[in-house]
């Protein structure tokens, strides 16, 4: 017997969207100097939430010199223990404002609200309440007794966790002393904008934080200006290289967090039910829109057809469609561009041989929709065995021992995480010192939290985020990672 369920929508009356948005800056919302505007929709209705500004040059200008002036004046002077107390506060604002934050996430974005709801704003808080921590206590977390901060910071984040992105670049850097000017994604501004009034809400002093909404030009500008000290930058590897040249030389401090094609390796050990929640979690969280999704499944050939039929079976109990019901799994994909990414990769699987899978399910008939989908037959030389989908999207492949198992997963110009599911705590171990992957888990996958240092190896970046080592990105120190 199956069991159907009633809709359960979060309500939509929670959030005021304002039809139109000006730019953050120095403490205030103010139209663009560049005159340009353009619109944020929802995803899963293609309905236009707001019109937001695009900043131009004009704009970032004004951006960095109140953040400069902000730095030399107030947030540069003040006592680590005050600054804290800002911090603090915002954090204490986010928990507050949190079921307002999670329905315009979801909205902005296409995530299920139970992610952004459990997920994203608990886990922004969290990052605001760490680093409050450390704001009065860096002289003593390993930097020397006088860790100075940098200055101004120039932050450009994606469209994945836009709310988590800005709390884990944001925290750190204020906590540290520094001043930020911060870009979020063109397809999700809403709750960067949401930010900016809860700075205003927690007198947060003019200039400390600035966001300045707009496209990759935008972003170009600020991370190119020459008043800018430090650059934090998360998106693609292919924007990562352009800003690491575009840096190259200045004497700007860099981080950059890019993408990933994560193995998560099944043993024939592994608690086989909890691996498969474990899959799903790795690959379907957040339709694969993860850097470090699990999207390359290394599974022991032994127990492959066992593996398959238990997530076929589990996959074909996941509900697809609005992302304000609470029962919902798998949201919209982001964006049009985002779709047909997926969707050509995906075909490139099918004419290079592999063979695709997904549960029957129903398509909304508006917005972007793609259904969660399993490839087998995948061999390493296929396209969608080495390039990041960042779509709901695996791609099975097979090993027969530990050693092909880290062969495998190393097989990959990325290296941000792993999964190793598997009884032994020795094997684990074994294993997590062989693969080259920023974050290794062991018998789980996609936890996050502000005490632990995330980033990656080769193409996936450099730099850390969270954790003592994320502090140093933030400090003038020698980089720790
Ligand atoms: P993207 O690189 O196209 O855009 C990311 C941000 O950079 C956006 O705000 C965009 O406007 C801006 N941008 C674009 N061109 C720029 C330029 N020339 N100079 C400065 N800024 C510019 O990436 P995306 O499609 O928005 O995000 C998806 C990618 O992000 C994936 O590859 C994913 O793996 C990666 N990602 C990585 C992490 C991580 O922590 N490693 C986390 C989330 C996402």
């Amino acid at each position: 017997m199956t069991f159907d369920y009633a809709p359960a929508p979060e309500s939509r009356a929670v959030v005021d969207i304002a039809p139109h948005y000006g730019l953050f800056i120095n403490g205030k919302f103010v139209e663009p100097r560049s005159g340009n505007y353009f619109k944020t929709i929802n995803p899963a209705s293609e309905e236009v939430l707001s019109e937001v500004s695009e900043a131009g040059q004009a704009d970032v200008d004004a951006a960095v010199s109140a953040a400069r002036k902000a730095f030399g004046k107030v947030w540069g002077p003040m006592e680590g223990r005050d600054r804290a107390k800002y911090l603090f506060r915002i954090a204490r604002i986010i928990q507050e404002r949190s079921r307002e934050l999670a329905v315009l996430e979801s909205l902005d974005n296409g995530k299920p609200i139970r992610e952004s709801r459990d997920v994203d704003v608990p886990l922004a808080a969290a990052h605001f309440f760490y680093h409050a921590g450390w704001a009065d206590k860096l002289a003593f977390a390993g930097f020397g007794d006088n860790p100075q901060s940098l200055g101004v910071a120039a932050q450009v984040i994606p469209w994945n966790f836009p709310l988590l992105m800005l709390a884990w670049k944001i925290a750190p850097a204020l906590a540290c002393g520094n001043t930020v000017v911060l870009k979020p994604a063109e397809t999700t501004p809403l709750t960067a904008l949401a930010f900016a009034d809860i700075c205003q809400q927690a007198d947060l002093p003019p200039g400390v934080v600035n966001i300045l909404t707009g496209a990759g030009e935008t972003g170009r500008m600020l991370v190119e200006h020459p008043d800018v000290d430090k650059v934090a930058f998360t998106g693609s590897t292919e924007v990562g290289k352009a800003i690491q040249r575009a840096v190259a030389g200045t004497g700007k401090k860099l981080t950059l967090e890019l993408g990933g094609k994560a193995a998560n390796i099944i043993f024939d050990d592994a608690p086989i039910d909890e691996a498969i929640e474990g899959i799903v979690n790795g690959i379907y969280f957040n339709q694969g829109h993860v850097c470090c999704a699990g999207s390359r499944l290394l599974v022991q050939e032994s127990i492959q057809a066992d593996v398959l039929a238990a997530l076929k079976r589990r996959l074909g109990t996941l509900r697809l469609g609005d992302p304000l019901d609470k029962n919902t799994d798998i949201g919209a994909i982001n964006s049009r561009d985002q779709l047909t990414k997926i969707e050509e990769l995906t075909e490139s699987g099918e004419a290079e041989g592999a063979q695709r899978w997904s549960p029957a399910c129903a398509i909304p008939e508006k917005g972007f929709w793609f259904p969660p989908t399993v490839f087998t037959n995948v061999t390493q030389a296929h396209r969608i065995a080495r390039e990041e989908i960042f779509g709901p999207v695996l791609s099975v492949l097979t090993f027969r021992t530990p050693d092909e198992a880290v062969e495998k997963a190393n097989n990959t110009p990325f290296g941000l995480s792993a999964g190793i599911w598997t009884e032994k705590g020795s094997r684990i171990l074994w294993m997590a010192n062989r693969v080259k992957a920023g974050v290794v888990w062991a018998n789980t996958f996609n936890r996050f939290d502000p005490t632990s240092p995330f980033g990656g190896y080769k193409e996936s970046g450099f730099g850390r985020e969270g954790g003592i080592q994320g502090l140093g990105a933030y400090l003038a120190v020698e980089d720790p990672s």
